[in-house]
């Protein structure tokens, strides 16, 4: 049974889709079998992993509506191992036309179920929003990845985000975890970064990765490439990096059912 990791974070520009790319593809590249759901109405995780989101006969919005089953809108990208759900613009119709609509929450989750046998990993790369959609894939998630910029405001609105995490938890998805915060775009010359990296140890303590993206500028070339960083450039620092977030998530994992973890 495929484990489903939502990367969210309401805030928009803080890695979420170039995690979820780039996660995706390292566990490709470890030889698990990989979805990539991309719940986003811009797209990005579509067009960066190499797929014209202006000429798709279905996108993950179909599916939503149920209009079309999952199987029939999954396709398999250039990278081995790594299929996508994709979306475009449609998607945003989705919002609109679900208010009102039966178990509008679980939709993702319902559909999912169907294929979730065929993968190690599904990853969902979330809007910057807390919009249906994202409920959505909170729903449908096991876990939740929150990528975090290494910025002055970074922890503004994390609060709200562990509160609808909680939400969720309580109401729709009783199951669900915080699979870690994951610092990204950090840039060990700045100060900033290590105070907000200081700041978000000190409230969130092991649940904050020990891999740490770095400011990577391969990182920002690879999308338009239509590359995940591990094809695009395998030597960088971003390609290392997403390398060691995958082997220290398979490690965490491993370590969770060895030994319940004692919660902080
Ligand atoms: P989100 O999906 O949260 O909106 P993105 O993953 O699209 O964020 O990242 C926002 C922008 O920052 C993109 O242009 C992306 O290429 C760039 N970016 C993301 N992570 C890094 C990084 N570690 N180093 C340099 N640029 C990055
Ligand atoms: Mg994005």
């Amino acid at each position: 049974m495929g484990r489903i990791i939502a990367i969210a974070n309401q805030k928009g520009g803080v890695g979420k889709t170039t995690t979820a790319v780039n996660l995706a593809s390292s566990f490709a590249a470890m030889g698990k079998r990989v979805l990539l759901i991309d719940m986003d109405p811009q797209g990005n995780a579509t067009s960066g992993i190499g797929v014209d989101k202006k000429k798709l006969p279905a996108t993950v919005y179909q599916v939503l509506i149920g209009d079309e089953p999952v199987d029939r809108v999954v396709r398999e990208t250039s990278v081995r191992d790594l299929d996508l759900l994709p979306a475009n613009q449609a998607l945003a119709g989705a919002e609109v036309e679900l208010v009102g609509a039966i178990a509008r929450e679980v939709r993702l989750r319902k559909a999912l179920d169907t294929v979730r046998d065929r993968y190690e990993f599904i990853f969902i790369d979330c809007p910057p929003s807390l919009s249906l959609l994202t409920l959505n894939a909170l729903t449908a998630a096991d876990s939740v990845l929150l990528p975090l910029q290494c910025e002055y405001y970074a922890m503004e609105g994390l609060s709200q985000l562990m509160q609808t995490i909680k939400l969720i938890e309580a109401n729709l998805n009783p199951g669900l975890k915080l699979e870690g915060i994951l610092l990204t775009m950090f840039d060990a010359r700045n100060n900033i970064c290590h105070q907000v990296a200081e700041d978000v140890t000190q409230h969130f303590g092991w649940k904050v990765f020990e891999s740490v993206i770095t400011r990577n500028v391969r990182l920002s070339e690879a999308p338009s490439h239509g590359l995940p960083i591990n094809i695009y450039d395998p030597q960088s620092r971003g390609a290392v990096g997403y390398e060691a977030l995958a082997r220290e998530i398979l490690s965490r994992a491993a370590e969770q059912t060895a030994a319940p973890r004692i919660e902080a």
